[in-house]
């Protein structure tokens, strides 16, 4: 057992210290979880359907409450932390009304007088997450697991176990079962031993590279499924016949929304030289009008970074590539956990802020000539979570998504999470699929089924 201290980035103060649990109650908590798990799978959609709706009645009832959390413990502006909380009580109601349908058996003709895939839960699935949306991370997992029959056991980042415990009270509150969703208080070393557990039957992590790959790793080891959605260097990809005022405000929110940490945030802007000097200017103005202040007051859209490790991190990658030649337009200066925002241009490819993910305000601008370059420089990262592309020759576009080597591709649109569209990546972002049906059914046995 440890102590965890949670600290408020914006003032610095102690939030509130968290004893670990011990490894003896680490046992005892995935032990209950399997037994519920065996009561759980044999409730019927339709209660499965009313408590995950009161689950979503209790987010929107008490919203205030979690996303008063999550923005001291983060540093995210209110007004975002409360669409978070939202968010997530609609991926609880799009599960609650889709998960039997989605799950419903396939029937599949062969010679046999009947066969079929049925789609059964696998059992208590590990849930590893990240920071970053404290709430709809966990939600977007835990909303189709619970509504598959599946069993959720949380191990939060050690900067958020405040929202962590808030999570399972949502559950408890709308009153689900005891056990149906757990929190375990635990650092990242508690979870190798977690996933080697027989209990444990899959892990979900969502975070950075190094974790994804210790976390798939063990699930290796002991054959068990993993899904990983890792980090991200998404391009947004402007085209010169773009319509420049409604692409500009779309980038600017691309990039700076949740203080620019996210992983499907437009990184790398990616221009036509030919409106490059204009497009800039109106980024430039756009992105200076942002307010950065105090997380709490609902007129912020720009709050602190969720630690100032990560601030610090920011800000070195910025100084390394001013260091290669990029040119600093805005920003660039750091207090504590707080970043401002930042824009560099003639960005190159060898550059830091090109070559490794940005996680948080700051946007690199790279012009190009052609189409073929833009989708070169696109392709050019050891990432595929997605690109944005705008253009208003929709029917032209649709004819290169293929190019693109990514996870999505969206046409005059962020790349955003939808719980009806599936969502995840390819190459170092990861693999497999969150949202939709497909979210739905990875961590299931898709059980084939012959009659003669
Ligand atoms: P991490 O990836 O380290 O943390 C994410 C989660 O994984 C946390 O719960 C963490 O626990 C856990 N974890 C970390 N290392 C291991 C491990 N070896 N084995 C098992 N679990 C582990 O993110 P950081 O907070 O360090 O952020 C660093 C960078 O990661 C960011 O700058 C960003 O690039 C990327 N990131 C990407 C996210 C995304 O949405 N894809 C979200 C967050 C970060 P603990 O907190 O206890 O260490």
């Amino acid at each position: 057992m440890s102590t965890v201290t949670s600290v408020n980035p914006y003032s610095g103060e102690e939030i509130a210290s968290f004893k670990t649990h011990t490894k003896s109650e680490i046992s005892e908590i995935l032990e209950s979880a399997n037994e519920r798990f065996l009561s759980w799978r044999t409730t019927s959609f339709s209660e499965r359907k009313k408590l995950m709706l009161a689950a979503a009645s209790e987010l929107k009832k008490n919203k205030k409450e979690y996303a008063g959390m999550m923005t001291q413990e983060i540093g995210k502006p209110i007004t975002q932390s409360l669409a978070e909380v939202e968010k997530c009580a609609w991926v609880c109601e799009f599960y609650a009304n889709e998960a039997e349908n989605q799950l419903a058996n396939e029937l599949i003709e062969t010679d046999a007088q009947k066969s079929y895939t049925s789609y059964e839960p696998l059992g208590v699935v590990l849930a590893v997450m990240p920071w970053n949306y404290p709430f709809w991370q966990v939600f977007r997992f835990a909303a189709p697991a619970l509504m598959a029959g599946n069993i959720g056991v949380l191990k939060h980042a050690s900067n958020v176990f405040g929202s962590a415990l808030n999570i399972e009270k949502v559950f408890t509150r709308a009153g689900f079962p005891e056990h149906c969703f757990t929190t375990l208080l635990a650092k990242s070393d508690a979870v190798e031993a977690i996933i080697e557990n027989p209990i444990v039957k899959a892990v979900t992590l969502t975070g950075s590279g190094p974790a994804g790959a210790a976390v798939a790793a063990t699930a290796g080891q002991h054959i068990k499924k993993s899904v990983l959605e890792l980090g991200g260097n998404n391009a947004l990809v402007v085209l010169e016949d773009c319509d420049i005022d409604a692409t500009v405000a779309t980038c600017v929110q691309a990039r700076y929304q949740n203080t620019g940490q996210s992983c499907i945030a437009g990184k790398r802007l990616l221009v036509a030289e030919g409106i490059a000097d204009m497009f800039t200017e109106k980024l430039v103005q756009q992105v200076r009008e942002l307010k950065s202040g105090d997380p709490l007051d609902e007129s912020t859209y720009i709050g602190t970074m969720a630690r100032e490790d990560l601030a610090e991190e920011l800000e070195e990658q910025i100084n390394q590539s001013v260091a290669k030649g990029a040119k600093l337009l805005l920003g660039g200066k750091r207090q504590g956990a707080y970043l401002e925002p930042t824009i560099l241009s003639e960005v190159t490819p060898e550059m830091t802020v090109f070559k490794e993910e940005t996680f948080g305000p700051a946007l690199s601008i790279t012009t190009f000539k052609t189409v073929d370059e833009a989708i070169a420089l696109s392709n050019n990262s050891k990432f595929g979570l997605g690109v944005s592309v705008f253009s208003q020759d929709i029917s032209a576009i649709e004819k290169l998504v293929y190019k693109f080597d990514e996870g999505a591709v969206f046409v005059n649109e962020l790349v955003k999470s939808d719980p009806r569209l599936p969502f995840g990546g390819i190459k170092a972002s990861g693999y497999g699929r969150e949202l939709s049906k497909h979210g739905i059914q990875e961590f299931m046995n898709r059980k084939t089924v012959y009659i003669k």
